[in-house]
């Protein structure tokens, strides 16, 4: 038995059979895919549900009384049920369709700034996104509230006694990522709900980088925003979704007015649509959160408990090679973190490693990561990132790492 097999709770090379993508060869070689924190591969089973919805009912929903829609809106509501049950939350309308993360938080920044006045506050972590900043920073522009920041440490880590002295009761809202897409830290957001909630505030997860390895509770983490994209997690881009506390869903207005969202229009006064309905207006991505459900399926079938596992193994296996080579500093060595290597090689730009391991078939991501503030902070224009899913293997991470010794070669 090959040792890259070993101790691992499922089988890689059946799992990788099911992603068709796999298969091809990029300038010569066979494909590495290590920009899963970018986006996820597809397997056959998603890609099937889409071709189907196309070939046999694709149809607008919620509006014809015809077969076909009525099958397609099944479908779509089911789907939603899927997605329910996946985050365990306790009704079915809390779950609102959106393009993804993006639009889930611009959705909530923009619908709680309504709710805040001058002087009110907000927390964002030193971690985020771009997509998690920026609405904040629109929307303190346009009601005068004031944005505070939670620092990080150097392993990457937030400073969680710096976050008790941000809380007071100006906090209305705080919002950080559960797992950080740049250096894959996982963040205690138990205790970061937990302490907002002690002050008065609600949070919002930004979940698009932790769905792919961890199955979030939302009861159980008793958040009251949380949003993923579906494309992370093997799903089709151009949705994801917003879970919603019932109670912050009614309070908040809604994003976007058009069909779908509105119980009655007269020109004097529009009355709006239940939830989910008034903040899904217009056609939405319906053959998108259909093919949502079905790669929540495909997770939940592979298994949570057997993806971070293996995952973890293969981040322990790729960080050990990569730190062999002389040079290379690992950003993020947080000891809770998924399987996301941002590194460098000392005195080398790291598009150009980036250019020359993808010659080699190897695709991993350069640059900032959308996450500027924290390559300020370490103060380098970006890094190189591999992100590893469940279908990677250990021999994958040996071209990587042979790979980065023949461009390093090269470069220095
Ligand atoms: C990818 C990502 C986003 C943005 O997701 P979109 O699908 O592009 O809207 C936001 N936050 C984190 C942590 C991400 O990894």
């Amino acid at each position: 038995m090959n040792t890259a097999t070993q101790n691992i709770p499922f089988n890689v090379e059946e799992i990788r059979k099911d992603f068709p993508i796999l298969k091809r060869e990029v300038n010569g070689y066979p494909l590495v895919y290590f920009d899963n924190a970018a986006t996820s591969q597809t397997p056959q089973q998603v890609i099937d549900v889409i071709v189907d919805y196309y070939s046999s009912y694709n149809a607008n929903i919620h509006r014809g009384v015809h077969t076909l829609s009525q099958e397609a809106t099944d479908a779509y509501e089911q789907a939603r049920i899927k997605i329910q049950k996946h985050f365990n939350a306790a009704k079915a309308h809390e779950m609102i369709f959106t393009s993804g993360t993006t639009h889930g938080i611009n959705l909530v920044a923009n619908g709680f700034g309504a709710l805040l006045k001058e002087g009110d506050e907000i927390i964002v972590s030193a971690l985020e996104h771009h997509s998690n900043i920026v609405p904040w920073q629109m929307m303190c522009e346009r009601n005068g509230a004031v944005l505070r920041v939670i620092p990080m440490n150097e392993d990457g880590t937030l400073m969680m006694d710096v976050y008790d002295t941000l809380l007071s009761e100006k906090t209305k809202l705080v919002f950080c990522n559960h797992i950080s897409n740049a250096l894959g830290t996982i963040n205690p957001i138990e205790s970061i709900i937990q302490k907002a909630h002690q002050a008065g505030a609600a949070v919002l997860i930004d979940g698009a980088q932790a769905c792919p390895h961890v199955k979030p509770d939302v009861q159980a983490l008793d958040v009251d925003f949380y949003v993923a994209s579906a494309h992370k997690m093997c799903g089709p881009t151009g949705v994801g979704v917003l879970y919603g506390k019932e109670k912050w869903l009614k309070k908040l207005p809604p994003y976007q007015g058009g069909g779908e969202m509105i119980a009655e229009v007269t020109f004097e006064k529009t009355t709006y649509a239940d939830l989910p309905h008034k903040f899904e207006a217009g056609t939405p991505n319906i053959c998108g959160g259909i093919a949502f459900g079905a790669a929540v399926d495909y997770l939940n079938a592979v298994g949570f408990k057997a993806i971070a596992a293996y995952e973890h193994e293969l981040l322990a296996y790729a960080t050990e090679k990569l730190l062999a080579i002389d040079g290379v500093k690992i950003y993020g060595t947080s000891s809770a973190k998924t399987s996301v290597i941002s590194f460098n090689i000392e005195g080398v730009h790291p598009y150009d490693i980036g250019t020359i391991v993808d010659k080699l078939g190897i695709a991993v991501r350069t640059g900032h990561h959308c996450a500027q503030p924290i390559m300020d902070y370490y103060k380098i224009p970006g890094t190189v990132r591999a992100s590893f899913a469940f279908y990677n293997t250990r021999e994958e991470i040996d071209r990587l790492v042979d790979a980065v010794i023949r461009a390093k070669k090269m470069l220095l």
